[in-house]
């Protein structure tokens, strides 16, 4: 994919999107570090609501240690895996408060050393909480990432690698965001909804649903161009 192309793909998504955010409830970098490691392999919507109860309640490492495995788990139990999650959140509680002053750190290394936070949940509280310009590839990311040709890659590093030095810079800190939500709502798994994408004339994935009826009916039919001008799309006959 040629850079042109990649700059419009991402000045349309912020057009659309000016100011993405990650769909987790959070009001501090530790509770959003909490929320995230909640998140593996489970919903954003599930984690928000167990969140609702757990913060109002403990939303320190003071706090959740003093509620204790079982306590947490009691908040957390409708999420998966929600027990080696209780776990890892109490242990890394631990060690915020004896190495980092009960605060979470800014770095990715002293991230990326506190149980249950992998390089992608470091990307995301650096991201997130801290404004850095990370871009944590999660599999919405890496779907849309190599469907679309904005940045190819056999595994989530290679493609993390590639975004970092494709994705312009004025678009580095909400691409993640940006391609995140794309993935989700519109450039799905099972059958992406290429007649209702706002990028399907720059996308270069060879399977396409465009022809599809059910995507007929909700194609949007016309489109912005680079420049502002509206343009009605045409179908494309095969
Ligand atoms: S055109 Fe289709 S495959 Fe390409 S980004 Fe849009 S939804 Fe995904």
């Amino acid at each position: 994919m040629n850079p042109q192309k990649r700059y419009e793909i991402f000045r349309r998504l912020r057009a659309e999107n000016p100011h993405p955010t990650t769909e987790l409830h959070y009001s501090t970098p530790f509770e959003l570090l909490v929320a995230v490691v909640l998140s593996a392999q489970a919903t954003d919507k599930g984690v928000n609501k167990a969140t609702t109860r757990l913060f109002p309640v403990a939303n320190t490492p003071a706090a959740i240690l003093a509620l204790g495995v079982e306590g947490l788990k009691e908040y957390i139990k409708t999420i998966g895996l929600y027990n080696s999650k209780a776990e890892n959140i109490i242990k890394t509680c631990t060690i915020l408060l004896e190495k980092h002053g009960g605060v979470v750190p800014q770095e990715r290394e002293a991230l990326e050393a506190l149980p249950g936070v992998g390089r992608k949940t470091a990307n995301v509280v650096l991201n997130t909480a801290f404004g850095q310009p990370t871009i944590a590839v999660d599999t919405h990311i890496f779907r849309v990432s190599n469907r679309t040709g904005i940045a190819p890659g056999k595994n989530v590093l290679e493609v993390e690698k590639r975004l970092e030095r494709r994705v312009p810079k004025e678009f580095l800190h909400d691409a993640h965001h940006w391609l995140i939500l794309h993935g989700r709502y519109v450039c799905i798994a099972r059958k992406p909804r290429c007649g209702a994408c706002i990028i399907e004339d720059l996308c270069e994935y060879k399977h396409k649903t465009i022809d599809d009826e059910d995507e007929k009916t909700t194609r949007k039919p016309q489109t912005k161009t680079a420049r502002g001008t509206t343009v009605t799309k045409k179908r494309r006959s095969s």
